[in-house]
């Protein structure tokens, strides 16, 4: 697989509200956009830091992966996304065929009209890992 560059950090929050204050007053970054993903869900909120993005992910439900997420303690960076340019339903064949456990098998919808397909952090060195691309392509 072709990976291009970091498209973004997947930061889990209780509640964006309580943490934009930090990353807009005390870091100076905006937030450009709010969107709840349905599909995993989320409400997102995202920031620019250059070419790559922050993207704060709050549970709109109690069985939201982040939900879970945080209730196990996690808190800070819950996930790294890298944009790879040759497709993201190939890389993670890709990735499989190379021993990767996969928790995607196909590609599905994320916010900002990407596609996505996540990797186990079990075979990932301890990083969940997104693999994305722009819809569209
Ligand atoms: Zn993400």
């Amino acid at each position: 697989m072709k990976i291009s560059r970091i498209d973004h950090l997947g930061i889990g929050v209780k509640n964006i509200e309580e943490v934009l204050p930090y990353f807009e007053n005390v870091l100076g970054l905006k937030c450009y956009a709010v969107e709840e993903v349905a599909d995993q869900k989320v409400k997102t909120a995202f920031l620019k830091v250059g070419e790559v993005k922050l993207e704060l992910l709050e549970p709109t439900s109690d069985d939201s992966p982040i939900a879970k997420w945080l209730e196990n303690g996690g808190k800070g960076v819950h996930h790294v996304a890298f944009a790879v340019e040759d497709g993201v339903a190939d890389a993670l064949v890709e990735a499989e065929g190379k021993g990767i456990r996969l928790i995607d098998k196909t590609p599905r919808p994320g916010a900002e009209k990407m596609s996505i397909g996540f990797l186990h952090p079990k075979t990932t060195a301890g990083i969940l890992t997104e693999l994305c691309e722009p819809q569209n392509k």
